[in-house]
């Protein structure tokens, strides 16, 4: 059952509503969006009936919510979330507009991260994108620059006048991500870490949950659900393919994932199509279908020299293929009813 105030509700409203349902054993989840606050109820839906919940102030409306997820679920939120991200330059990501999020795969040094975060401006890009923690295949392979690349990050994206957004792969990161991004990333490998999607929904962040690559659409709502549930409505979901039987691609692109959650969840979904092919030739065309199917955005992958990538370089883009990128996303959004941000 989830309980949506009113736009005007008082502190004192939201707290006697969850004063209510924890009186008859129940528990209260209190959830703040960007226009209204919304409260999940789990326990014994008769006894909550018995509450009348929709009589006390504040109260705007009482739904049950047949979803197995219940803040997400467009059910009691017919209209679309938009999400902002950033602080100085606020980026909507949201049912109007088709936001481009573009960057390095990796932050690796000063040099590089500036170089291509200056592409990705070019281009048109409202938020940088860089991984200072990156959950690598090998242990091995580059795992990131830590704590020194997130400030090289947040340095280049103050310099560049672009909100950035960071993966997190471990509790104990939260804060320190938090601290110097706009937005947390949890990525395809931590979409089901249940315990690092709480810790990232109590972080005051809006957060860009990746579907898990084996997942169904349900089982990445209900990933969704768990960092609503712990306060935080500013999630925007992203799709960036799943593992199938095809190997001509890293992973196969899901793109009637978008329409399905779109249909389905009130938050945002974008696509990365540089992670779920994994080969530059791909990117172009999959940002167009993405852009087709409704996307509310895409994050690509942007590096000034692929070729000597600490991670990913076959699927950054730069010199003419970013300028045909750039193309479609100043082009075809407006196709679809959107404008593109800039
Ligand atoms: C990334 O975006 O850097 C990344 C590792 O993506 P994914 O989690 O989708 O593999
Ligand atoms: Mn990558």
């Amino acid at each position: 059952m989830v309980v949506v105030m009113a736009p005007d509700a008082t502190a004192e409203d939201v707290a006697r509503v969850v004063e209510r349902v924890e009186s008859v054993g129940g528990e209260a989840f209190v959830s703040k969006g960007l226009s209204r606050t919304i409260i999940g109820l789990v326990g014994d839906i008769e006894s909550f009936h018995h509450l009348n919940l929709r009589t006390l102030a504040g109260v705007a409306d009482v739904h049950r919510i047949s979803d197995p997820y219940k803040l997400v679920s467009r059910q009691h939120h017919p209209e679309r979330s938009t999400i902002w991200v950033g602080s100085t330059t606020r980026v909507p990501i949201g049912p109007e507009t088709f936001t481009f999020l573009a960057g390095p795969c990796a932050v690796e040094t000063a040099e590089q991260t500036l170089a291509a975060a200056q592409m990705a401006k070019a281009a048109g890009a409202t938020i940088l994108r860089g991984g200072a923690y990156k959950p690598r295949t090998s242990p091995y392979a580059f795992q990131g620059l830590g704590v020194a690349g997130l400030q090289i990050l947040r340095e280049t994206g103050d310099a560049v006048g672009l909100p950035v957004v960071t993966e997190v792969v471990d509790v104990r990161d939260v804060a320190v991500v938090a601290e110097h991004a706009d937005m947390l990333q949890i990525g395809t490998r931590n979409m089901a870490n249940f315990g690092l999607l709480q810790a990232v929904g109590k972080a005051g962040k809006p957060v860009l949950l990746k579907r898990g690559m084996t997942a169904t659409i349900e089982e990445w709502l209900m990933a969704a659900e768990y960092i609503a549930q712990r306060g935080n409505l500013d999630i925007v979901l992203c799709e960036r393919g799943i593992r199938t039987f095809e190997p001509a691609t890293r992973n196969t692109l899901d793109i009637s994932a978008v329409p399905v959650v779109q249909a389905a969840s009130h938050l945002p979904v974008i696509v990365d199509p540089s992670h779920a092919a994994g080969r530059k030739d791909l990117v172009v065309p999959l940002s167009r279908a993405a852009i087709a199917a409704g996307a509310d955005g895409i994050i690509v992958d942007v590096h000034p020299h692929p070729e000597t990538a600490l991670c990913d370089g076959p699927q950054a883009l730069l010199g003419g293929e970013l300028r045909e990128l750039a193309q479609a996303v100043r082009t075809l959004p407006q196709v679809v009813g959107r404008s593109s941000v800039a």
